[in-house]
């Protein structure tokens, strides 16, 4: 409780058998924002597989609040792991749009940001950014579990920028993927 209370930022009042915090509807909503990152998962080529492996028991993604939903509607970032074809880019979108604001887009490997080694194919996008904004890129072909546990950390602190109060809703430039996060 003392660890709690001291990160905590708020004013903390002595009761009798207890402690009153105070704090901002702001931070606490923010708090529970980035604490709970579920993703909607989008396993389009092998980088899928060191995706699952990062939530199997070796390395838990569930104790950092990282649990996958099957629905877009329940999800609140989108993981991107794999090469992106031609014909999955209008179903992502669609997919995209149906997620809850505020939505996040992590890019996972190399065939996902840049097209990877198929760069040249005719059949596969030239990074999924074309097709939705993305908030973190992870590199490598594949990169390994670790690695998108860290970009979820870097997700979480980007989110920690990010003020409900300065903000407000989501306007049409967010809506396009612009947001204005802190300094
Ligand atoms: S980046 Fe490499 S491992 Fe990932 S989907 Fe592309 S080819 Fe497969």
């Amino acid at each position: 409780m003392g660890m709690i209370l001291e990160k905590l930022p708020g004013l903390t009042k002595g009761l009798p058998g207890g402690e009153l915090v105070l704090t901002t509807a702001d931070y606490l909503i923010d708090l529970g924002r980035r604490q709970s990152m579920w993703p909607m998962t989008f396993g389009l080529a092998c980088c899928a597989i060191e995706m699952m492996a990062s939530y199997a028991s070796r390395l838990d993604f569930d104790r950092m609040g990282v649990i996958p939903r099957a629905s877009p509607r329940q999800a609140d970032v989108m993981i991107v792991a794999g090469t992106v074809c031609k014909k999955m880019a209008d179903p992502i979108l669609e997919i995209y749009h149906q997620m809850p604001e505020p939505r996040f887009v992590i890019s996972m490997g190399s065939c996902a940001n840049c097209g990877g080694p198929y760069y040249d194919s005719y059949s596969v996008v030239k990074g999924v950014d074309r097709i939705v904004p993305v908030d973190v890129y992870i590199a490598g072909c594949p990169p390994r579990p670790e690695a998108l546990q860290y970009a979820v950390i870097k997700l979480q602190e980007k989110i920690k920028r990010m003020s409900l109060a300065k903000e407000g809703l989501a306007t049409p430039q967010m809506e396009k993927g612009s947001r204005p996060f802190g300094a």
